[in-house]
Order: structure tokens, then sequence, then C-alpha cells
């Protein structure tokens, strides 16, 4: 489940000898001067097949970190975007995965071996033509009067399917050891509410691809071409309107106009056309009180709800069904699924099917592909390692809290007491997921159904229970990382602890530029624009003293106005202020991981230069490596307007030419690019 206020992720969605477990090793009673070793590039775990030696470091260290790599790289036919980092790990956890997969699928009892199985088994899925999707279209078929609308509504979402807004058990922002249940806005196919409104070219383009793809489903489920024109009409004339009522991107990045909780009777009020009793009866709930995500979002749904005839209902509603379960219907359906993919992000080819139901298996049984994967690919030593540098990257945010000149003494009190306060996980769950739904080797359709209705369940049984603090929102083979600031907790599933990451061969100055700095850029968002607003115990509550709050916004803006001159392609920039919160983690996460290695140097006896970079140096190369990547125009045009997260150029340019360090550690003349005159910094 989507949460309201989201969690803050690494992705769009993050040197000297020896092991990282000598961070703590490597301390000398006595300060001697550190001795000089010369190494390769390759020994401390860099590339230096990726380096493009022809551009200055000084005027862009993005493209002299990755122009090797990015020149001699084709991003896959079946792919969007490459990472060098993300990509990679990714398709070995893939094929590690698929082994595993493929082994249990040999035995016919084990749920995730009939999942995986009836996933691949693609004759038996043509075999079962649209049946999978007959039951809720002849439901829907039945719809006599709009009154009917918010009961339906509620069967579908029991099942997984996402018409008009979501529902979901989120921690009460008022109260964080509170689960209430949460409505959000949604109903939309396009990515964002603004594909519907705008009128430049892109949009009116992927205006018409959408069309053609909510007439081209809706026929391949039956309707003939004729209707399915009329039906296109209803889906995109109703989507419109919850476009129009929609918040932006941005305006969702405020949690304060996230936190509107409604008693019942207040909800039940607010939406006089809205039957909420009727909604809430087929998902077996029955709330006390409902945060609304946007009272404009709730408001005017009363008038989409009445302005819309019963025949577009219908539409709109087996429209959201057969959108929903197209990746279980036959592959005419995959196929058309996979065009309108291609209009928003431009890969060329399908994924094979085996990644798909990789993929899948993933999303339904997470925790049990888990469980194999921890055992078989994630040692022991690798927890312990991170577990210390997660120790090294909280120390530096306390002693650079010290620092701040910006901080009055109790913010600064009420700062450090938040960062003592803020868990971590790391690898995999200590407590796994039972997954109590059946599953059968022959039909995947069935197996998804019931793995949707099991993951609705298990959501909203939380409602009105006692938080469970332990829960992860991703599955331990996942290639990312997270700060949730209503739990005040950080995680690091074991997928992201892995090369160019992190690798127990490689320098600690090397593993402090890839994992470090990502452990820096979730500490951080504890303290970003959105999550300073939430105190150590994830309460939205004000703990700032005004006049600091005052500075505190100043030097956000000055991030989100120096983003936003960044320019992705000719006149598509950066958007600063949706992006704000990632980039002001991610320059944070850069400056604690130096800071970091400055510590160990406080203490260290040797000192390795690697092809004649310096320690410093190799920190800012493994950053910078973690990130080289390409993305298809279409994709990064879609990331520019929907994505959190800044492009990866940008990723490192930015954060870097913020740091004064940097233009130190490269010797950057001022005025070039990387040390530019002014700058802007947070933490
Ligand atoms: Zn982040």
């Amino acid at each position: 489940m989507r949460r309201a206020v989201a969690s803050l992720s690494f992705l769009a969605v993050a040197a000297c000898g020896g092991t990282p477990a000598q961070i703590t090793s490597v301390a000398e009673p006595v300060k001697q001067p550190a001795a000089t070793v010369n190494v390769s590039l390759a020994d401390v775990g860099l590339d230096a097949g990726a380096l493009d030696k022809t551009t200055d470091p000084c005027t862009d260290f993005y493209q002299f970190a990755c122009g090797g790599w990015i020149a001699k790289t084709e991003i896959p036919g079946d792919e969007a975007a490459w990472y060098r980092s993300f990509n990679e790990i990714d398709k070995r956890n893939e094929t590690a995965l698929r082994e595993i997969l493929d082994n249990v699928a040999k035995d016919g009892d084990s749920k995730l071996g009939k999942y995986y199985a009836a996933c691949m088994d693609e004759a038996a899925v043509e075999a079962a033509g649209v049946t999978p999707l007959a039951d809720l279209l002849k439901e829907i078929k039945a719809l006599k009067d709009v009154k009917q609308v918010p009961e339906l509504v509620g069967k579908l979402h029991r099942r997984g399917i996402q018409p008009l807004f979501r529902l979901s058990a989120e921690q009460d922002m008022g109260d964080a050891t509170r689960v209430i249940a949460s409505l959000d806005q949604g109903g939309l196919g396009m990515p964002d509410r603004d594909d519907y409104l705008k009128d430049d070219e892109r949009s009116v383009k992927l205006r018409a691809a959408y069309r053609k793809h909510v007439q081209a489903m809706l026929e391949l489920a039956g309707w003939k071409p004729k209707d399915a024109v009329t039906a296109t009409d209803d889906v995109v004339n109703l989507e419109t309107a919850l476009a129009k009522i929609s918040k932006t991107r941005v305006e969702r990045r405020d949690p304060k106009g996230l936190y509107n909780k409604l008693t019942r009777e207040q909800l039940v009020k607010a939406n006089a056309k809205l039957d909420w009793n009727a909604y809430f009866l087929p998902l077996d709930i029955s709330p006390t009180d409902v945060n609304l995500t946007s009272l404009t979002f709730f408001a005017g749904l009363d008038d989409v709800l009445t302005a819309t005839k019963v025949p577009a209902w219908k539409n709109y509603l087996s429209w959201r069904v057969v959108r929903g379960l197209a990746d279980v219907l036959p592959k005419r359906f995959v196929d058309e699924a996979f065009n309108w993919k291609k209009a928003v992000t431009g890969q060329a080819e399908q994924k094979p099917r085996w990644r798909r139901c990789v993929q899948d298996t993933d999303d339904a049984l997470g925790e049990l592909l888990g469980q194999s994967f921890v055992a078989l690919h994630f040692g022991g030593a690798s927890k312990q390692a991170a577990t210390e540098l997660v120790g090294a990257i909280r120390a530096a945010f306390g002693d650079n809290l010290k620092t701040l000149v910006w901080m009055d003494a109790a913010t600064r009190e009420k700062a450090l007491d938040k960062e003592q306060e803020m868990a971590f996980l790391i690898g995999f769950p200590e407590k796994w997921r039972k997954y109590t739904f059946e599953t059968d080797g022959k039909s995947y359709a069935k197996n998804a159904m019931a793995a949707a209705v099991f993951q609705v369940g298990y959501d909203l049984a939380r409602i009105g229970k006692p938080l469970n603090r332990e829960e992860w929102q991703m599955s331990p083979p996942t290639v990312n990382a997270y700060y949730d600031p209503q739990r005040n907790h950080m995680v690091f599933p074991a997928g992201i602890l892995q090369p160019p990451f992190f690798d127990a061969k490689f320098s600690p100055a090397v593993n402090l530029g890839g994992i470090g700095m990502v452990i820096g850029h979730e500490l951080t968002h504890g303290f970003d624009d959105e999550g300073a607003q939430f105190d150590a115990k994830g309460n939205l509550k004000n703990w700032w003293a005004p006049e600091v709050e005052k500075q505190f916004k100043g030097r956000t803006d000055c991030v989100a106005k120096q983003y936003s001159g960044f320019e992705v392609q000719p006149k598509l920039f950066v958007n600063g202020e949706l992006t704000n919160g990632e980039n002001i983690a991610d320059m944070g996460g850069l400056k604690m991981a130096l800071a970091a290695l400055h510590k160990l140097h406080e203490k260290a006896t040797e000192l390795k230069v690697a092809d004649g970079y310096s320690e410093e140096q190799q920190l800012f190369l493994a950053n910078a490596q973690a990130w080289c990547g390409k993305m298809r125009p279409e994709m990064e045009q879609t990331q520019v307007k929907t994505n959190p997260h800044s492009p990866a150029k940008f990723r490192v340019n930015g954060p870097m030419s913020n740091l004064p360090e940097f233009a130190a550690a490269w010797q950057c003349k001022a005025g070039t690019a990387m040390n530019p005159v002014s700058r802007c910094g947070v933490w």
C-alpha cells in the first residue's frame, strides 16, 4: 500500500585497504603521521574505465567520473534507464531470485513455487482468456443507480483495484502510536494530474496515446469498437474531472495539508452524496476517524459522483478492472499495456516473462522469497559492517550539528534528540510476515487476485491496532533504502548492501562514498523540509524556534531555487520544489560521509593513494560512480515531472558543487562550475 506521507526512498525512483570492519580497528592510541601507500583504483573498489579524463572534474564531475561508462554503455532494449549501480545489482538479484524460484517451482507443495510456476505458464494464461475479468465486469454491468457506486467502489478496493481514490491504514500524523484509516486522491491512469490538464506538446501527445490505449484495452476485453470509443470518452472525461480536483505533486509535499482528520460523523457530513457507510461495508471496516489527504478532492468527488451518468460509471469502473488485471491476462493484454508503458518511458522492448514473474512474485510474497534470498546472499558480516557505518554517519551528523551557526541551543538539542531516537533496520525483518492465502500451480490470475485480497486485508487489519514499528515497507532483495518520518526510522534492505554501494573488500573511503552517503541521505531525510516537521516520536509537531525555522526555510529555499536552474534537456529544468527534500538529503548525505572519513583520518596510520587519487577524491569518485546512469528521453521527461529525485547528473554535481571540501580536494579554481561563487547549504 502506498503511504499518504511518502516514505522518502533513495531511488525512484542513493579509501584505504581492508574491510569496513577496520573502521573501528584503525584506531591507534597515539597519533602517528600517516604513511602513504600507492595502490590502483581497482584495489580500492573503483572503476578506472568509467572515467572520462578528457573532462575537467571542476567543470562537470559527473561526466569526469562516469563519461567512460556512459560512452560504452547501451540501455538494454527492455529497460527505460540503466544505472551502473541499481540496475547492475538488480540484474544480479533477479538472477539469484530466479534460481530460487526455479528450484522451489519443482516442488509441488511450495506456495512460492506454485505462484511462480503459474505465472510462467503462459499456455494456461492464454487458455483462461478473459475469464478472470468476468465476475467483476458482470457486477459492474449490473449497476442501476449512481447511489450504488460507493458500495461497488468498496468492493473493488477490497480486491486491490483502485478506482477514484485510495484507502489505506496509516499512522495518525498527530499521534504516531495510532493507526487510522486514510483516504487519498487517486483514480488516474496517466502518470500525473498535469498530463490531463496541460497543453504543451508532450502532454497533448501523451493524451492521444492514452486514449488509443484505453480504447484498445476495452476492445480486447470485449467492447465493440464503436462502444469502446464512447467508453474512452467517458474514462478520459471522468479522469480529467478527478485531475482537476487533485493536488499537484508539490502540494502533496506539505504534510500539514495532507493531515485532515475527521470523525466518522464529520466525514459523512462532508460528503453528502457519497455514502461512506455503504463504501465501508464490503471492506469490512468501520473506522471511527479517518484522515483525508485533501478536503478539496473529496468535496469535489461529490460533484463528480452526481455529474457522471450510470453508463459512464460502468465504463470507468470496467476500465479500472481491465487495467488492474492486465498483467494476469493473455499476451494481447500484456502487449497493449506495454504499448502504453512505451509511450511513457520510451522502453523499446517488453521484459522477458521470467523477469516479470520474478518481480510479481516478489510483490506478492516478498518476505517469503526474501527469506531464501538472505539465507543465500546476505552474510551476517555485511549486517555488522553496515551497522558500524550507520554508527559512523550518525556520529558525523551529531558533530556537524554542533557547528551549524544558524541553530540555537534549544533547537539543536531537539534535533540531536530526534537523531538519537532514530531507529534503523538493516538487511531483513527480524520477524517474517506470514502469507495465509492459498496459491495453486495452475491459475496465475487466481493467485494474483488472492494475493491482492490478502494484501488489502492485511493492511486494513492494522486500523485501530498499535503500530508495529518493526514492519518493513520494502522486500529484502530491493535495491533501495528509505526513511519513514512517522516511524522516525531508516531502512536498508539486503539488496542495496552490495557493490558498487558496498563491499567488504572495498576501502572505507569507497564504502563511505557509496553506502555511507546513502545512510547519510536517509538520516538527513529526518531533517529535510518535510521530515523536519515531524518530531522525534514521529508526530507532526513543530519543535523549531521560530527564528531558527526562518533560517532553515531560507536555506531550503536556496536549494530549491538553485536546482530549478539545472537544465535536464533543452528547456526542461529540474523542479526544485518537487525535488527539494531529496536534494537536501543528497547534500547532507555526502557531507556526513566525508566527515566520517575525516574522523577516520584522525587516527589513520596509513593513507592509500589510488592511481594518484587521494582518499577524499576516492570518496567523491565512489559517490559519483554509484550514480553513473543513462535514461531514455521519454523516461527522463516523465521523471522530471513525477520523480521527487533529481536526475543522476544533478544528484552528483549539485551536492558536490555545494561542498567547499570538494573544490579543495580537486583544487578547483573559484568560479568554476564545481566551485561556484554562491553555494547553498542546509545541514
Ligand atoms: Zn531520499
